[in-house]
């Protein structure tokens, strides 16, 4: 075999996955059609457990001295009241950071290379090869006439929502859902955060984080039907102005490069491994981007397949037996962990009416403790059902709200 892995796909999940490996003391090849530096269409939370990651591989000081500002703190504005708070610090991180794409993917794939893994950019792989078990894969360089055929004993796709790693084995797809929103974001030089804003109103969402060069980014979320409204620059900028005070910032604040807007944003899930192959960040499981996950999803992934394969049994020299089981257990923590972000994200990209929420979140925002417990909701570090649970709702509303919440859910 010429590999003991190929990764093919080198952004957080590839590259993450790539340099874990190749700190195992592995033989690993990350192919990736793009060249980089490269941008991509997505804006740039990377969540607190996400950030923890980072910092254990030794890569959030590199993006923090690159000059990614710290959103420690959000103001969070559904309404019928006004949220702010602090993050509770995880595991030595205690904000969001929002480096652009050019940069943490940069990083991720220099932290790789340093690793030892080889890089091939500007390869485009056409399929995985192999009858029982995938064996390698076939594709080329961009400027090439010929294909190439490179082996290894394992392959792992890294390559996104559309994956071709995927969609060759026929990996089993559940819990598909169709795009229900739209997204679109700029970025704004002169129009000044002290953290994160997430505003929520009943056919929209809009976002502020503080970005790299002293910039902010704006994501507006809206229902997948009023995309034709707000995909040019004037529908997204009325429609954003509409939010509270956000018309006479913007005023003041300058539109830096262009608008990106997308209705390309399904969820789903696919069953992560099989013979010879796995998967890694959206190749194995993609959902809206409102909550601003994918990210983090994608490092927590690389994490856990790296550990599943470097405990010595996921390459084909280990008994066929453990390796399976090291496989298995990368998937079940993996949908375990991510099934309630999964449908909670499902629900706010649908822009369901949410009457229960009328009532939690006046009571919420004088609650100090809890309002950082629900921010940890957000960023994951909060579990969803305890957040959820009766009992908590009932010490933020009291029981007699609480019975109202319940009914106005049943409703
Ligand atoms: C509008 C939008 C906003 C978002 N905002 C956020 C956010 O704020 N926070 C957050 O956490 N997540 C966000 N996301 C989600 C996030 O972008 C993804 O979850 C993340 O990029 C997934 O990383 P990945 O490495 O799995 O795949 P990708 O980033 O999609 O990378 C896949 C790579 O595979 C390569 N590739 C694909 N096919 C081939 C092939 N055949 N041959 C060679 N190379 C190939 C591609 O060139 C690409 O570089 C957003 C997404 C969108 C669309």
């Amino acid at each position: 075999m010429d590999y003991d892995v190929i990764v093919v796909g080198a952004r957080v999940a590839g590259s993450a996955t790539a340099m874990l490996l190749a700190r195992g003391g592995l033989r690993v090849l990350v192919v990736d059609r793009a060249r980089f530096p490269s941008d991509t269409l997505s804006s740039h939370q990377v969540q607190l457990p996400g950030g923890a990651l980072l910092r254990r591989w030794g890569i959030l000081d590199r993006l923090i001295e690159s000059g990614t500002p710290p959103a420690r703190g959000v103001l969070f504005d559904p309404g019928p009241a006004v949220l702010r708070g602090d993050y509770q610090p995880h595991d030595g991180v205690d904000a969001v950071y929002s480096p652009r794409r050019t940069l943490l993917d940069t990083v991720l794939i220099d932290e790789a290379r340093a690793a030892g893994a080889a890089i091939e950019e500007g390869f485009i792989v056409a399929n995985p090869i192999g009858n029982d078990r995938i064996t390698g894969i076939r594709g080329r360089a961009k400027n090439a006439t010929t294909d190439r055929t490179i082996t290894a004993n394992l392959v792992i796709g890294a390559d996104g929502k559309h994956s071709t790693i995927a969609r060759t084995v026929q990996a089993r797809t559940y819990r598909a859902r169709p795009p229900a929103s739209a997204a679109c974001y700029a970025y704004f030089a002169d129009l000044p955060v002290k953290g994160g804003e997430v505003y929520t109103r009943p056919d929209r969402m809009v976002g502020l984080w503080p970005t790299d060069d002293n910039l902010t980014i704006v994501y507006l979320g809206v229902p997948a039907a009023r995309f034709s409204a707000v995909r040019d620059e004037r529908g997204f900028r009325a429609d954003v102005s509409e939010v509270a005070d956000l018309g006479v910032r913007l005023a003041a604040a300058s539109r830096v490069e262009h608008l990106r807007a997308t209705t390309d944003l399904p969820g789903l899930m696919r069953k992560p491994y099989g013979p010879g192959w796995a998967l890694a960040g959206d190749a194995g499981l993609v959902m809206d981007p409102i909550t601003g996950q994918g990210i983090g999803n994608a490092l927590r992934d690389a994490d856990l397949l790296a550990s599943a394969i470097l405990a010595g049994d996921g390459l084909a020299g280990g008994r066929p037996h453990d390796r399976d089981r090291a496989f298995r257990d990368y998937h079940r923590r993996r949908d375990a962990a991510r099934r309630p972000i999964y449908d909670l994200t499902a629900r706010f990209a649908s822009f369901r009416p949410d009457p229960a929420g009328e009532l939690l979140f006046p009571a919420l925002s004088e609650n100090p403790a809890q309002v950082s417990r629900f921010l940890g909701v957000l960023t994951g570090t909060v579990a969803i059902r305890d957040f959820f649970s009766p009992a908590n709702l009932r010490r933020i509303v009291g029981t007699r709200t609480l019975l109202r919440m319940v009914a106005a859910r049943s409703r």
